[in-house]
């Protein structure tokens, strides 16, 4: 029971649209607070931070910024805290906007990957991606990622937004999630399955499954369209290439 005490109930992982919630204050440090659940999404997997606000005895400090803490979540204020708030009931409010433009990017990096191996390249990994707010970047673990090949990539994914795939997430066991074949085609997501007594998974019904951490869209027609921005060459087997949504 210790350990859940301490735990930040994420809940923008079962929920990635709530925008605004009560939480009780168990710490506060100089420009932190941390609470018993949170709708801010920590940095990671190469989605931004939320941003936001929470409201104190009719105080309101900006949130610019979190960062996972172990099992709890820091949200770091842009103003000192004022005396002491332990115990205290906050308001949390994300800023919407940001946080879904996140969510369609992030979901589109899925898509994305779902294309490459719908279109027969099974050794096309990808290593890594980063979300920007007006665009991110996908880096890949292949040698023949040309202009063309992105683009059809692309036009495949438009295909799957168009095709307005709902998206679904719930938790299965560790050994439930070893036995599907794909479920975690990058080492992180191989590290993290290994880790967990259970696997959060995230379905775009009709075309992927994967084991993830992140905040997704519900239907993949939220997205909009993909445009190709830069194809790159990064070295023999890595490749770069860059999306923006409109
Ligand atoms: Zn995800």
């Amino acid at each position: 029971m210790e350990e859940s005490d301490v735990m930040t109930l994420k809940l923008y992982l079962d929920n990635s649209y709530l925008k605004d919630t009560t939480a009780v204050i168990t710490e506060q440090g100089d420009d932190y607070l941390q609470f018993d659940r949170t709708i801010f999404y920590p940095v990671g997997g190469g989605q931004p931070s939320d941003r936001g606000h929470v409201e104190i005895d009719g105080k309101t400090y900006q949130i610019v910024d979190a960062k996972k803490n172990g099992s709890e979540v820091k949200h770091f204020t842009a103003e000192e805290i004022e005396g002491d708030v332990s115990g205290k009931i906050a308001k949390l409010f994300i800023d919407w906007e940001r946080r879904y433009t996140h969510m369609k990017y992030h979901t589109a990096i899925h898509i994305i990957d779902a294309v490459v191996h719908l279109l027969g390249n099974p050794d096309m990994l990808i290593t890594g991606s980063q979300i920007y707010e007006d665009r991110a970047r996908i880096d890949f673990d292949f040698e023949k990622l040309d202009r063309d090949t992105a683009s059809d990539l692309v036009k495949r994914a438009n295909e799957v937004i168009k095709e307005a795939h709902p998206i679904v997430v719930r938790e299965i066991s560790r050994d439930e999630a070893l036995s599907i074949e794909g479920l975690a085609r990058t080492e992180p997501g191989r590290k993290l399955i290994m880790s967990l007594e259970k696997v959060r998974v995230v379905e775009i019904q009709g075309l992927d499954m994967q084991a993830d951490g992140g905040t997704h869209v519900r239907n993949t027609s939220e997205i909009g369209k993909i445009n190709l921005g830069k194809v790159q060459s990064k070295g023999k087997h890595n490749k770069r290439m860059e999306i923006r949504i409109s």
